[in-house]
């Protein structure tokens, strides 16, 4: 189950940044997986609890964003959600497109407890 793998190095991130919010907790992490990353949503939750209880990164929750296969077409630029390669795009019927969107596997964000979000850029305080 490479879920585990995964959310170990969630886990390494999150250490990371908490080092920048010192006497902070972080409460709750973004992840965002995308449909053709392979990973399993409830799989991942699933090893993510089982890693964090126990730890000083108690009470910690994981928030995952799930990103369905999405295509951009050559024709006009737009961008669509397409289960397979090859369908037309819905805005002019193009039936060129790529990839665009689906493999995500990336921290999308942190909170930490005052409710501040952390996506990297600090707000004032
Ligand atoms: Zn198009």
């Amino acid at each position: 189950m490479h879920e585990m793998g995964i959310a170990c190095s969630v886990l390494d991130a999150v250490r990371a940044e908490s080092l920048r919010f010192t006497g902070r907790h972080i409460c709750k992490v973004g992840v965002r997986i995308g449909e053709l990353a392979g990973v399993d949503p409830e799989a991942m939750r699933f090893c993510f609890d089982a890693l964090v209880r126990g730890t000083d990164l108690e009470p910690l929750a994981l928030e995952v964003d799930y990103c369905p296969r999405r295509h951009e077409c050559e024709s006009c630029g737009c961008h669509f959600f397409s289960p397979l390669d090859g369908m037309p795009c819905p805005q002019c019927g193009g039936s060129t497109s790529r990839l665009s969107g689906g493999e995500e596997l990336e921290l999308a964000y942190l909170e930490v407890d005052d409710g501040a979000c952390a996506t990297g850029t600090q707000s004032p305080e």
